[in-house]
């Protein structure tokens, strides 16, 4: 699913040479209106979803409808950047709130744990905590790879 411009939020990079989201964009896809300062992806179509545009926008104003097995229907996933990492924040229709910051750090045992965002003992990617589809899907996908 292609990326889009919630246009309330962009401001063009305020009238840079070149946006932020023009110039990361592996695919050259993303334009600005110059008359309206409003960027837009010009071929959905060729989008890649890649989220480079999505992670760069300073306003946070580009998103991607992602597809229902990592963003379930209904679902919102934005990033927030700091200096050294990303903070993801996945918020489900029901209204919960999950976020993932990446990149993630490695314990002495050489097990990857996500960064912050988790209860205790969560950052297990097994853990149910982490599941976004129903049971009766899960177990279907553990018996067809048993
Ligand atoms: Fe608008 Fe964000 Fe693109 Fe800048 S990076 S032009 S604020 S959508
Ligand atoms: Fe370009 Fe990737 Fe954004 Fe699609 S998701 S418009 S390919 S940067």
């Amino acid at each position: 699913m292609p990326s889009y411009v919630i246009l309330d939020k962009c401001d063009g990079c305020k009238a840079l040479d070149k946006t932020a989201c023009q110039y990361i964009c592996p695919n050259d896809l993303m334009v600005l209106n110059k008359d309206l300062m409003k960027a837009y992806n010009r071929e959905p179509e060729l989008c890649w979803e890649c989220y480079n545009c999505v992670k760069i926008c300073p306003v946070q104003a580009i998103e991607v409808r992602g597809y229902a097995d990592f963003v379930p229907m209904g679902a919102t996933v934005s990033p927030m950047r700091g200096s050294d990492s990303i903070m993801w924040t996945v918020k489900f229709r029901n209204g919960t709130l999950k976020r993932f910051k990446f990149p993630i750090r490695t314990t002495e045992e050489g097990t990857a744990v996500p960064d912050g965002g988790f209860a205790e003992g969560d950052g297990d990617i097994n853990s149910p905590m982490l599941f976004t589809e129903p049971e009766s899907v899960r177990a279907d996908f553990f018996k067809l790879n048993q």
